[in-house]
């Protein structure tokens, strides 16, 4: 049996609504519940149970605030830049993340490193944990959102490189699929001075890993 609960319209309003549109289109919070329901209907639960009643609204909301970065432009967070003479590096360690992979919808969740070696322009650190943000709550790859949070850097702030690096844990690897709980993948993107340059590289994969005295 089919049911049809009745709307909230008022509850579905997430504060996820609130931010600029321009960017994607709106979420369908309708067409997320109904799917939902079917889902509840496919693996044999009934939707109408107390427990599972509110659930397809919840979910419409949870997939709003997951996916928010579609309804935004990250790279607008590094529009705003400080003319520095500045020429050493740049690094902001251990960003915590979210993202849902896009082969499960199933969240990965880790750090991202992302250090940079100014041209004298540089940005916000809080600038750069939102741009690792916006591009994390989309349907994401790793791999890709580790290039697109290095491409970014390199267009909006044309320094002379820059290396991001995630780690993280992928819940469609650990609680399905091989199951192997522990396992991180971690991906890097590495561009600029820091591709050409091996002591570069090294001084700031030194930075990134706690290995140079400075910690
Ligand atoms: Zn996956």
């Amino acid at each position: 049996m089919r049911s049809h609960l009745p709307a909230h319209p008022i509850r579905d309003k997430s504060p996820v609504d609130a931010m600029p549109t321009a960017y994607g289109q709106a979420v369908d919070y309708e067409r997320i519940k109904s799917a939902v329901r079917e889902i509840l209907l496919a693996i044999g639960e009934d939707p109408n149970r107390e427990g599972l009643r509110e659930t397809p609204a919840r979910v419409a909301r949870s997939f709003a605030e997951l996916t928010a970065g579609n309804r935004m432009d990250p790279r607008s967070f590094l529009k705003t830049v400080f003319c520095e003479k500045y020429n050493q590096v740049v690094l902001l360690r251990s960003i915590p993340f979210h993202s849902l992979c896009e082969h499960h919808l199933l969240p990965f969740t880790g750090h991202a490193h992302v250090a940079y070696l100014p041209h004298g322009r540089v940005v916000g650190l809080s600038k750069i944990a939102r741009l690792v943000e916006g591009f994390a709550l989309r349907l994401q790859l790793q791999e890709r959102l580790t290039d697109q949070i290095a491409d970014a850097i390199m267009e909006e702030l044309r320094p002379r490189g820059t290396i991001c690096i995630l780690e993280a844990t992928h819940a469609c690897m650990t609680i399905r699929g091989v199951r192997k709980p522990g396992s991180k993948m971690i991906t890097s993107a590495i561009r600029g001075i820091f591709q050409k340059n091996h002591a570069s590289r090294s001084e700031a994969l030194a930075l990134i890993y706690g290995t140079s005295g400075l910690q």
